[in-house]
């Protein structure tokens, strides 16, 4: 009986996996299907400067898959980068933020930036600082306004071409922001290598800033750093009152999180920008 059993557990087990691959498949079909007739759709979180000002935007891409619902864009991001989708997920979004981009500008929003994530894995494409330049252009806007927020990988902290890659994008006037900053070993050599503009401390660290005093003198740390490097610190993740005011003590700059905003719709971002800007 127990060989019968656990023959049966096993191949239990194996259909199971079985099963989670055909989602995955199933999902990476739909995604590419997905990306190619425009079903994505794009969200925009405030970031508000020492006085609550808004004085950007972050855009997250977001999916409701047909069957499976809300797929989460940590998922999303992983899925694409294995199917080889990637740089037409990121394309896609960086392009929807352009238009978007154009028309707050045309609106009168001119002052306020817009950061687009981008995958590690896209800093090894050639393409890349071309297809930037050219968006940027297409939409007649200011590279200085567009800013890239760049995750550290250790995959390409060390590569001659993703340098190149990034010293073309700065040279488009494109600016540059770590993410989740002091989540990986090679935070400070990315600061050394590349020109960044901004630094994102990550969520995990800025969320129990009132309660974890290693995590409060990382943040000193980093914002110093920041001040010396002339690079502004962002923090994310900013939930309470409390926190902002921590958070603002220990030298950061800029503040993004629900207590300010959760990431908005388009048409809810006009009306949240009338009652936030300066
Ligand atoms: P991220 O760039 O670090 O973005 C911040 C994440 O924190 C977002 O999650 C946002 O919704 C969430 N968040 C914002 N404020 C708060 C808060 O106060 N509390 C908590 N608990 N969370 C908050 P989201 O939208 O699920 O995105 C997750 C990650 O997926 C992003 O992390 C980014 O790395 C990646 N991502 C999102 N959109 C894109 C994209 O278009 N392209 C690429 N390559 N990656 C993307
Ligand atoms: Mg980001
Ligand atoms: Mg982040
Ligand atoms: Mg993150």
């Amino acid at each position: 009986h127990t060989i019968i059993n656990s023959g049966h557990a096993k191949q239990q087990i194996i259909s199971r996996q079985d099963k989670v691959g055909m989602i995955a498949r199933d999902l990476m079909y739909d995604l590419r299907q997905a990306i190619y007739h425009n079903e994505l759709t794009v969200v925009y979180q405030p970031k508000h400067n020492r006085v609550g000002h808004i004085i950007g935007v972050e855009a997250l891409v977001r999916w409701t898959h047909p069957r499976y619902g809300f797929v989460s864009p940590a998922m999303l991001v992983m899925l694409a980068e294995d199917s080889g989708d990637i740089s037409q997920l990121d394309q896609w979004v960086f392009e929807q933020c352009c238009i978007t981009k154009a028309k707050w500008n045309a609106m009168g929003h001119q002052d306020l930036t817009m950061a687009i994530n981008i995958s590690p894995l896209q800093l090894n494409d050639d393409a890349l600082p071309f297809f930037l330049a050219n968006c940027v252009a297409k939409y007649g806007l200011n590279p200085q306004d567009i800013e890239l927020e760049i995750t550290e990988s250790s995959e390409i902290s060390d590569s001659k071409q993703v340098e190149k890659i990034l010293q073309e994008i700065s040279d488009i006037g494109i600016h540059l922001a770590m993410d989740d900053f002091g989540m990986g070993y090679s935070s400070l050599l990315y600061m050394r290598r590349f020109k960044v503009n901004a630094i994102k401390i990550d969520g995990s660290i800025t969320r129990d800033v009132l309660t974890n005093t290693t995590n409060a003198d990382i943040i000193r740390t980093i914002s110093n750093l920041g001040k010396a490097q002339q690079v502004s610190v962002v923090a994310e993740y900013v939930e309470t009152i409390e926190q902002r005011e921590a958070l603002a003590e220990m030298g950061c700059d800029i503040f993004q999180g629900y207590y300010h905003s959760p990431p908005l719709k388009p048409e809810d971002c006009q009306v949240y920008f009338l009652s936030h800007c300066r």
